[in-house]
Formats: C-alpha cells, structure tokens, sequence
C-alpha cells in the first residue's frame, strides 16, 4: 500500500464541501474527519474491514441512507469489499460520499406541505431527503410488492417525489435521488 489511512481521510476531507479538516490518530493506523460538531474516525477494524466510526450531534439521527456499497452499524459505517488495491482516488472518493450522506441524507419526517414552496422550504431547513405522510389511493412505487401496497409516505429527494409504502422509504430516496441527479 503507497498511502494511509490519514492521506485517504485527507483525500476525502478535500473532496467534501464545506471545511472539513483531518486528524492523525495515534500509530497512523486511523485518521479523525471533523467540521463543527461532527466527526467521523475512519480506521481498519480486526477483520481488515474499512469503517468510519460516526460522532453526531445529540439530535441528529443515524443515517436511513448510504451510498451501494456502504453498510450501516450502530455508531456508524463501514465499506463493502473495500481494498487498498482500489487506490487513493476510488476509497476517498467512497469515504467522501459517505460522509456526505450522513450528513445530509438522513430522512427528515415533515407535515405533509401544502404547496410546492413549501416543499422547497422544508428542503432549504432540513436537508435533500424528506417523506410526509399521504393517505389515500396511491401505492408503493417499489416492485417488491406481489400485489400493489398503499403508500403511507411519500418520500421527496430534493422536490422529486416517490410514494412509498414503511418498508421502502430508504429505497425511494435512492430511487429518488437517481431520478433528480438524472433530470
Ligand atoms: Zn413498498
């Protein structure tokens, strides 16, 4: 390997917006991500498995939704298959987008907004990932289902809308999230 795990968490650090700044950890063999109130301890745990350990303020959830490849524990996340052989660019790209999706793709609950402003302005305050709930006739976009389910939520990433039945909420903000970056 021709780099650490501080240079992939610096790598990451210059790839995320916002100031985010890089902590070496004792040994070299982890690296602190930080910027304000959160941060994130990236470091190689005792089965070789790439994690990003995940300090948040008090009132904000763990997050519904990563990026594929990334799996969610209790106090964080850690990287699929990830390898050394992958590079510098590929793994601070993955631990970049990660951290991005901590923390702004959590899924925030709203009242259902009662105009398309309104939409817009609980995205401006809570971030790119909202659902509200919704009764009546739609059903659940996922193709999970044998026979239609009613859709309790709708999820919206960013203003584009998918409706959403408990179960699939997460992967309407995936689904949602390709769409918007689509369009
Ligand atoms: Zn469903």
């Amino acid at each position: 390997m021709q780099f650490s795990i501080a240079d992939v968490a610096c790598a990451a650090a210059r790839a995320l917006p916002g100031g985010w700044g890089v902590k070496r950890g004792d040994w070299g063999v982890s690296a602190t991500l930080f910027s304000g109130s959160r941060s994130f301890r990236l470091y190689v745990d005792e089965h070789g498995d790439l994690c990003l350990d995940y300090e948040r303020p008090a009132d904000e959830r763990l997050p519904e939704v990563m990026p594929r490849g990334v799996g969610v524990y209790h106090g964080g996340s850690f990287f699929e298959a990830a390898r050394p052989g992958e590079g510098l660019h590929a793994l601070s790209g993955k631990i970049a987008s990660a951290v991005e999706s901590a923390v702004t793709g959590t899924l925030v609950e709203i009242p259902k907004p009662t105009t398309p402003m309104a939409l817009a302005n609980a995205h401006a305050e809570h971030g790119p990932a909202l659902s509200y709930p919704i009764t009546g006739r739609l059903s659940c976009h996922s193709a999970g289902h044998h026979t239609p389910a009613a859709a309790t939520h709708m999820v919206s990433y960013l203003g584009l809308t998918l409706p959403a039945c408990d179960n699939h909420r997460a992967h309407a903000v995936d689904a949602a999230r390709e769409l918007h970056d689509l369009s």
